[in-house]
């Protein structure tokens, strides 16, 4: 038993939990309380607080009165509150440990973000108050355009769209729009990607009405520059190229990539959520990018997962900017405005994305986030990043197989060679993580290595916390090789539930709750 110098025990003794047949009369195991369904911890009869009857009142409601019950259950509020803390216990968060998901950039949420968005003048506002009246939070809107521009050095930004991938949709409508314009919409159908790309890449394409034409990678995981050489011509509207790229590699043929494609008269839409690799680095604008989403949620901050709310602001370039959705700000003598209508533009907005101007929060947080770190804070949040996914990428590569030679950006990206032959699978192995107390890395994707596993610790993990997280994937991996399979296959062996059926539930998902 691991003893500390005082003599007490700082681990278990044993590594797997000794109690793990045993049965307990209340459902609970220890800390993990047992938690029924909303429905049936409250019931429609109760109510949470106690109302007096309203004396003597006519209903003006006529025949709009409702005539059944909502059937909504009554909860008291620590009964309320103990349901979504148990249902979160036997989750995952950021707050409980390392979240290596690759491409995803799960990193600390700063608590001072927190408390700024908190600020009555962020959080109380609506949208459809006067402008004059909420002049102050149109300033901070102002201010993270700015920040986004300086850092990317790019001519304009939108701050609408409120993920990436909406971010994705509002850059290619303004280069169907640029293309448009120039009348060449009927034959500029052709958008490039990579197949490495995130999925998003490909189906915002076609939701704007292009033909989606794949890219292969060359053997270090990079675009095939003899093929794309071959596939340009002056049918390509555009390419959507992420960088770093979701191997985790600099695309260092980026600058060729985007004078091959503006050549041809297209367009360079750039995936930035891999903008954490790259920050205070690399000017987007020096890359030849004409249009590119942030991740708010990701490089920023401002948290996410669980679909919780995102913002995916896209900065545009000269040839963009006249596209850009409404509303947009502008100033207007001392104070802003937005623009809102398109008929009152001066420039040549393609439409709207959202009611409103994006999503506030995560302006406040995003900035909060910014202004605390400065310029030289943000350039070392990528040195950091780049630095700690290299740490593991040396580390693990002791038993794991690196898919590509040489160093990385952000994330590390492994195949799954080192399980040759053991039974064990890239999503057997990810559920031994589950046991070990981990959220798994990003699994099967990208698409062109066999077996991914995308590992991306960022900045905010100690050299403590990635030594933990290696010494446990080392010791799996050795563990797969002498041949405990069973551990994997069986794996999660001490999750809440065990290895659900994925596909079932997302084809087939059960939306409504029923007594059974
Ligand atoms: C996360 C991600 C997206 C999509 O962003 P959302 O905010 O999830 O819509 C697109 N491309 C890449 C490479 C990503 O990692």
């Amino acid at each position: 038993m691991a003893m500390n110098s005082t003599g007490r025990p700082t681990a278990p003794a044993q590594p797997l939990d000794p109690g793990a047949d045993l049965q307990t009369f209340s459902g609970s195991r220890g800390l993990a309380q047992v938690e029924p369904l909303l429905h049936k911890v409250g019931s429609p009869e109760k109510c949470g607080v106690d109302l007096a009857d309203v004396p003597n009142h006519t209903a003006r409601l006529g025949n709009l009165k409702r005539q059944n019950p909502v059937d909504l259950p009554g909860l008291s509020e620590p009964e309320a509150m103990r349901h979504y803390v148990r249902l979160s216990q036997r989750n995952y968060a950021i707050d409980l440990g390392l979240y290596p998901l690759g491409s995803c950039t799960m990193k600390h949420n700063p608590r001072l973000n927190e408390k700024l968005a908190r600020l009555p003048g962020f959080a109380d506002v609506h949208p459809l108050q006067p402008q004059s009246t909420v002049q102050g939070a149109l300033a901070l809107m102002d201010e993270l355009s700015h920040w986004l521009m300086a850092i990317t050095g790019m001519d304009a930004v939108a701050l609408s769209p409120k993920a990436g991938a909406h971010g994705e949709w509002c850059g290619m409508m303004c280069i169907r729009a640029a293309i448009e314009e120039r009348g060449e919409l009927g034959k500029r159908r052709r958008v490039l990607v990579p197949q490495s790309a995130h999925g998003t890449n490909p189906a915002t394409a076609a939701a704007c009405g292009f033909d989606i034409d794949e890219l292969p990678a060359d053997a270090t995981g990079r675009v095939d520059m003899e093929v794309l050489r071959r596939k340009i011509g002056p049918d390509v509207a555009a390419i959507m190229l992420t960088n770093p790229n979701t191997c985790g590699l600099f695309e260092r043929d980026i600058r060729e990539i985007a004078d091959l494609v503006h050549e041809a008269g297209g367009y360079f839409y750039c995936d930035g959520a891999n903008l954490n690799a790259i920050m205070g680095k690399t000017r987007v604008r020096d890359l030849g990018v004409d249009a590119m989403h942030i991740n708010l949620h990701k490089t920023f901050s401002t948290p996410h997962g669980g679909g919780g709310p995102g913002a995916g602001p896209v900065v545009l370039s000269k040839r963009l900017r006249n596209y850009a959705p409404v509303p947009y700000l502008v100033r207007d003598g001392q104070s802003l405005a937005l623009v809102e209508d398109e008929a009152q533009s001066e420039a040549k907005p393609f439409g709207r994305m959202s009611a409103f101007h994006g999503q506030m929060g995560m302006f406040v947080r995003a900035l909060a986030y910014m202004m605390s770190h400065g310029s030289d804070g943000l350039r070392r949040v990528s040195e950091d990043a780049v630095l700690n996914a290299n740490y593991l990428l040396a580390r693990l590569s002791d038993e794991m197989s690196p898919a590509y030679p040489g160093v990385c950006m952000h994330e590390a990206l492994f195949d799954d060679d080192f399980l040759k032959d053991t039974g064990v699978t890239t999503l057997d192995f990810a559920k031994a993580m589950i046991d070990e107390g981990y959220h798994p890395m990003t699994m099967y994707f990208p698409l062109v290595v066999h077996g991914a596993m995308l590992i991306e610790p960022t900045e905010t993990e100690s050299k403590e916390s990635l030594d933990r997280f290696a010494d446990t994937l080392l010791a799996l991996a050795k563990a797969a090789k002498s041949g405990a399979a069973a551990r994997f296959t069986e794996a999660p062996l001490l999750a809440p539930l065990r290895r659900l059926d994925e596909t079932r539930a997302a084809r087939s998902p059960v939306l409504r709750w029923q007594e059974t």
